[in-house]
């Protein structure tokens, strides 16, 4: 057993859905699951009508949501040839529930209602890919994964009960493959034990192929991206990237979780305790030869690795009293930074003041400070740049800082990280 996962840029067009048809029939002779995401940037026109839902712009979201079911019908027409196919009355009918949601007046929160509209992206690409498939002989059946994938309701950033979901892979999932050799799958959602639908985070099929691989023990996971495989840092932000032949587990999930854009952080445990290799490999040429994460993968021939983490806030949390900030009062901070979902980059701990560097999210900040205000002084600095080097060299660090201020600085023998800020425009 395999899974696959391809994501919205392999899906963007006929051409390309095409491709990723060729790719899987490249495999005749293994079993495998197929996780996808939504077409193109679906997942953003999803988000718009959330938000104009949320703000009671229902006409402007009703209108968005048209767009987006007028794209996919055509779509599944040009892949299909004709409109006389049920597909199409599936997706209408995933069509007619959003549209009920959009009919309700919104009297939870945002993160719930997000959850309900913007992972319809998810059912309406499997629909249309398992549809056409099927008609081009890749013989295959679809799963709604919401009746897989048990969460928790923390909605937009759900956690998987893996004790349920492994009964559900095994009941629901597994027998499919007496009858099939491929099984499509969403990636991204799952679904409450109220059956209410959830999101896994953005970009988080590469999360939900990393449960199907752990709970199917399959043989390996394959990323197809329109990349040639890992490079050493992002080429859109870096000129001369290398290519990463192979790397152990343990430094992909630092790149990811310092803001590398390649993989989505949570993919690599369930891979890395059942020991599943991980591949990442170029849709459009299937050939090149990609990356290969595993446990034993010999580092010593790394680059260095760099990371860069944009729109970040420096903030300092300063006592008001002058009581010191050690153990209890840190662990009253760290409460505080869990309870508004503020997930900290960096820290650094002074007699009596606690920095850390988070993402910019505005509206988290300014609960934080509310919650914080009463025992301590904040201050805080915007739009600057949290640099993460792996095996540095010090000649590199000199021009990846040219032209910044560096605030914040912390060195170990084998990586650096810096909170920049950038020259004034
Ligand atoms: N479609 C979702 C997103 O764009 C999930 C994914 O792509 O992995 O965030
Ligand atoms: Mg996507």
């Amino acid at each position: 057993m395999k899974v696959f996962k391809f994501g919205g840029a392999s899906l963007e067009t006929i051409e390309r859905i095409q491709q990723v048809g060729k790719i899987i029939q490249s495999f005749p002779d293994d079993k495998l699951l197929v996780v996808i995401s939504a077409m193109g940037k679906t997942t953003n026109e999803l988000e718009k009508v959330a938000q104009n839902y949320f703000m009671r712009k229902r006409e402007i979201a009703a209108q968005l949501l048209y767009n987006i079911e007028q794209q996919h019908i055509q779509t599944a027409e040009n892949l299909l040839g004709t409109r006389e196919h049920p597909l199409f009355v599936q997706l209408q009918q995933f069509f007619t529930e959003a549209e009920w949601t959009l009919g309700e007046k919104p009297t939870r929160n945002y993160d719930y209602y997000y959850d309900q509209l913007v992972g319809l992206g998810e059912l309406l690409s499997t629909a249309i890919v398992s549809a056409y498939f099927n008609q081009a002989g890749i013989v295959n059946s679809w799963v709604d994964v919401r009746d897989v994938f048990r969460t928790d309701d923390n909605f937009r950033d759900a956690n998987i009960n893996w004790e349920i979901t492994e009964l559900q892979v095994n009941q629901k999932v597994m027998p499919l493959f007496n009858a099939v050799n491929i099984v499509i799958a969403q990636g991204f959602i799952g679904s409450t034990d109220q059956n209410e639908s959830v999101t896994l985070g953005r970009e988080g099929s590469d999360f939900s192929a990393a449960v199907f691989a752990n709970l199917l023990n399959a043989d390996s996971q394959t990323i197809w991206k329109d990349v040639e495989g890992l490079k050493n840092a992002d080429p859109k932000l870096f000129a001369d990237t290398i290519n990463i032949p192979e790397i152990a587990y343990g430094e992909v999930i630092e790149m990811a979780y310092y803001g590398a854009q390649v993989i989505h952080p949570k993919t690599i445990k369930p891979l890395q305790n059942k020991q599943i290799p991980l591949y990442v490999k170029c849709f459009l040429d299937k050939d090149l030869p990609g990356t290969v994460i595993r446990q034993d993968a010999d580092n010593r021939k790394l680059p260095p690795l760099i990371v860069l983490k944009k729109n970040q806030v420096l903030i300092s949390i300063t006592s008001r009293d002058f009581s010191f900030i050690t153990e209890d009062r840190i662990s009253d901070i760290y409460e505080i930074f869990h309870d508004k979902k503020i997930k900290i980059n960096l820290t650094q701990n002074a007699a009596i003041t606690f920095s850390c560097c988070i993402d910019n999210n505005p509206e988290k900040i300014e609960l934080l400070i509310k919650a914080l205000h009463e025992g301590f002084k904040i201050s805080y600095n915007e739009g600057l740049e949290l640099l993460t080097v792996r095996h540095y060299k010090n000649g590199l660090l000199e021009e990846l800082t040219k032209g910044r201020k560096v605030l914040l600085e912390q060195r170990s023998d084998n990586t650096v990280q810096l909170v920049m800020k950038l020259p004034p425009q």
